[in-house]
């Protein structure tokens, strides 16, 4: 049985600990709203005071927002601006912090002529680690998501042959991760044969499998709001000797990765262990992209794993290890996992085998 997410009013409380301000927070990301109240509707503001919480939404939203949400008063507004101003004003709010990246700067001039004499300014830059940690239902739900997609692919391998377009599975991917039960896809599925697999983010196309290919499928699946990420590079018909070492180095970074992440460790020193690995192989520019990066409501959120990041991992943490060595021209190779990182190390939730599969 899938354990439920913890009670949004639990969340509410660490956002005032850990982002203790004497006004209001102003919060717009759809994803952190749904976090901290449970409504899962598109637009909105939620407003945080220090012992009260407003969601406001437009006419579209209201029955939804009352149906859902749980500890803030719902407040129906035409323009989001001037219901956050007269929110303000009923509440005596004095200055608000508010997140700067999800506000227009048309937005906030509006803001700042409608309430004169509040003091505005951003939040700080780290809000998104709110979420980094996950509870047991979050975890259940991304588990699950993880599973739909694994067995979703593990159904059309038999279909990966010469022949076959790369947006052909890419279709059939992502309808039977549907049909599995997932709400929708993580991103938009990569499929990626032979030279395209060289470009990272390749969108699939009308190009053919040939015998010899390899092939990146970069996949996932939403369930109840969470995601899953995975990436599997499969080979059709043969590899050769290069493609065949080229895999065993990334697997060894990605494996070397895993195998270091355990609450305590910082960010940047997982990227480190697999970034140190292909350097030594003389892959080191071949891998130009981060390690990984935090997965939950959004398929990329915090923490991230890369160069330079101090952040240290904890326990409950959910964040993929994704190494890749593209050639341009010939071909590229990643190999991606999401992980759970416990006290003395991690647990692998994404479900496909690693090791190198000829279909
Ligand atoms: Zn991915
Ligand atoms: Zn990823």
């Amino acid at each position: 049985m899938l354990h439920d997410p913890l009670p949004c009013e639990d969340r509410v409380g660490r956002l005032r600990s850990e982002f203790p301000e004497t006004g209001a927070m102003l919060i717009f990301n759809e994803k952190n709203i749904r976090y901290l109240t449970g409504f899962t509707g598109g637009e909105g503001a939620l407003m945080a005071g220090p012992d009260w919480l407003t969601l406001l939404v437009d006419g579209r939203y209201a029955t939804q927002a009352r149906a859902e949400t749980r500890g803030a008063e719902i407040f129906e507004c035409r323009n989001r601006i001037e219901g956050i101003a007269a929110a303000a004003r009923r509440h005596g709010v004095g200055s608000v912090g508010f997140e700067s990246p999800f506000l227009s700067v048309e937005e906030y001039l509006n803001l700042k002529e409608a309430l004169p004499e509040a003091a505005l300014r951003p939040l700080p830059k780290d809000f998104g680690f709110l979420r980094a940690v996950k509870d047991l239902g979050e975890i259940d739900r991304i588990r699950e998501a993880a599973r739909i997609s694994a067995e979703a692919l593990a159904s059309l391998r038999g279909m990966i042959r010469p022949g076959i377009r790369e947006e052909e599975i890419a279709l059939e991917l992502e309808y039977r991760m549907r049909r599995g039960g997932a709400e929708k896809v993580s991103f938009e599925t990569i499929v990626a044969a032979g030279a395209n697999s060289a470009f990272p983010h390749a969108t699939p196309g009308r190009r053919a499998i040939a015998d010899g290919d390899c092939v990146m499928i970069d996949y996932g699946a939403v369930w109840d709001g969470y995601h899953s990420d995975e990436t599997c590079t499969f080979f059709v018909g043969r590899a050769s000797e290069r493609q065949r070492e080229v895999y065993r180095h990334v697997l060894e970074a990605h494996d070397r990765a895993i195998r270091a992440i355990r609450a305590g460790v910082s960010c940047g020193e997982i990227d480190g262990v697999a970034r140190s690995h292909l350097a030594g192989e003389g892959l080191a520019s071949a891998f130009a992209h981060g390690t990984g990066h935090g997965v939950g409501l959004d398929v990329h959120e915090a923490p991230r794993l890369a160069a330079g990041r101090e952040e240290l991992l904890r326990a409950g943490m959910v964040v993929t290890v994704e190494p890749g060595v593209y050639l341009p021209g010939l071909w590229g190779i990643r190999i991606e996992d999401t992980v759970l990182v416990t006290q003395e190390g991690c647990e692998i939730l994404t479900r496909t085998s690693k090791d190198l599969t000829l279909i």
